[in-house]
């Protein structure tokens, strides 16, 4: 089931394997011509517009765009008793972590007198996005309301698409899990104009005000990620996520059903979805296709995973050692990379490119999408070699806080002055000598 690439007999270098690994290509700017008048309608004409195409793409027109908070907390108590449970469970695990990333301020005494301050400010208001296309995801909320609430972000609105099946509102589990996390303002909307209206606000049908944010966060399809790129300026964004992938580099002594159990688990997620599997033994592999054709076949959604698992993104790569695996799979930088080989934690130690590594055979993918701790929100498509998941980090901004006395600047005012006529920027230095008369 899973094309083969056969790189024993020599290593392309990181360079190379960067572009001979298989990738999901995903152009967003071919839709870039069909999202921007999206935007600039819902920048133009606000809900009205939002409403229109929620209308068109999700075939529901709901009242209002808000959700009246007495339906999270309908939603919330006629929510499933055990997954309440185990949302509670994820919201517990992934608050310990997050809480623990909590940066503080650094004070430097650069000389006597001379200080400089970075201070960590959450960002004021911020919109979560919710996919809600092709499969709901409470999780994400979780994901994505915990480090924002550990940042100490003040104002937090969840944005989900409206669903025909519910009356036009976001899907109730969205709903019970924004409740659970003491979040009230929700609003109805998926897509391009939902990132619109974030960004740019607008009045409710109702006459409600619906502010506009300073950061939005959160996975989402194309469409989602095109109006992302276009309004990123205005607003802050996390990342453009592409389709989910995962990497497993495994050895021998890995068991081909657990692999193939976790290769499935993330093509399920979309027929763009990729899984890699980067092994050494060529006896691995087979047993890991022939466990493929039994599980696909039982599984829920075998046509999509089917899909993900025989598209070009998706496939097999044979190396000499688990040591030029490792090199591939830093080179492919995955969103989440399983390590199932004898020494997975020494290897996981030496890691440079991944969003989240997942070690050993007791540490699942799936594990990490709901209830490790971690955070699920992670860099698609190799951004994973320059960018982080969510994380608290992600909403704090490092405020650089300068603190001179008279004696300090007048001891470095000389040097200011070198550099500031060295740029051919002399009113720089006069800024400075302007406050020495002596030095004027
Ligand atoms: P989505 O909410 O991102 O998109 C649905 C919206 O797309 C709809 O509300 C609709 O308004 C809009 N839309 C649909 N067709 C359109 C068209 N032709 N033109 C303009 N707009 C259109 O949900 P989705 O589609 O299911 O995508 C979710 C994505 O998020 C998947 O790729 C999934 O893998 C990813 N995801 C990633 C993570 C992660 O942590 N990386 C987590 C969950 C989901």
């Amino acid at each position: 089931m899973l094309s083969r690439t056969d790189l024993r007999s020599a290593l392309p270098s990181s360079a190379e394997l960067r572009t001979t690994l298989p990738r999901a290509e995903v152009d967003v700017d071919q839709v870039l011509h069909r999202v921007r008048p999206i935007v600039e309608d819902v920048r133009a004409r606000g809900v009205a517009a939002a409403l229109d195409y929620t209308e068109q793409f999700d075939g529901v027109r709901p009242a209002s765009v808000r959700v009246p908070a007495a339906e999270l907390t309908t939603a919330l108590a006629e929510l499933d008793p055990a997954v309440r449970a185990a949302l509670e469970e994820s919201i517990a695990r992934a608050r310990r972590v997050h809480g623990d990333q909590r940066r503080t301020d650094v004070t430097t005494q650069v000389v006597p007198g001379g200080t400089v301050t970075e201070r960590w400010v959450p960002v004021g208001r911020v919109g979560l996005y919710v996919p809600g296309g092709l499969a709901v995801y409470p999780s994400s909320v979780v994901m994505n309301v915990v480090p924002a609430q550990a940042a100490g972000v003040e104002s937090l609105v969840v944005c989900s698409p409206a669903q025909a099946d519910f009356g036009g509102r976001p899907h109730p589990a969205i709903l019970a899990a924004a409740a659970l996390l003491g979040v009230d303002e929700v609003w109805a909307v998926g897509g391009a104009q939902a990132v619109a209206l974030l960004a740019h606000g607008g009045t409710d049908t109702d006459g409600a005000a619906l502010d506009p944010v300073d950061m939005i966060t959160g996975p989402g399809n194309i469409y989602v990620t095109a109006a992302k790129r276009l309004l990123r300026g205005l607003i802050g964004i996390d990342s453009e996520a592409g389709p989910t992938e995962i990497a497993i580099l495994a050895d021998a002594g890995a068991d081909p059903v657990h692999v193939a159990a976790d290769l499935i688990s993330q093509a399920e997620h979309d027929p763009l979805a990729a899984s890699v599997l980067v092994t050494d033994s060529v006896e691995l592999a087979d047993a890991v296709d022939d466990e493929l054709a039994r599980q696909v076949k039982a599984t829920k959604h075998s046509e999509r995973v089917t899909t993900a698992l025989s598209g070009p993104q998706s496939g097999t790569v044979l190396v000499s050692t688990v040591e030029d695996g490792l090199r591939v799979v830093d080179a492919y930088a995955a969103e989440h990379l399983e390590i199932q080989t004898a020494n997975a934690r020494e290897l996981a130690a030496r890691v440079r490119n991944a969003g989240a590594v997942f070690v050993g055979a007791y540490a699942p993918v799936s594990l990490g999408d709901y209830c490790a701790g971690s955070n699920h929100v992670l860099p698609t498509g190799g951004c994973a070699r320059h960018s982080s998941g969510l994380s608290v980090q992600t909403f704090l901004r490092g405020i650089h806080v300068v603190d001179y006395t008279e004696d300090a600047l007048r001891e470095v005012a000389g040097h200011v002055v070198a550099l500031a006529n060295a740029e051919d920027l002399p009113a720089h230095g006069q800024a400075v000598t302007a406050r020495f008369r002596d030095l004027a």
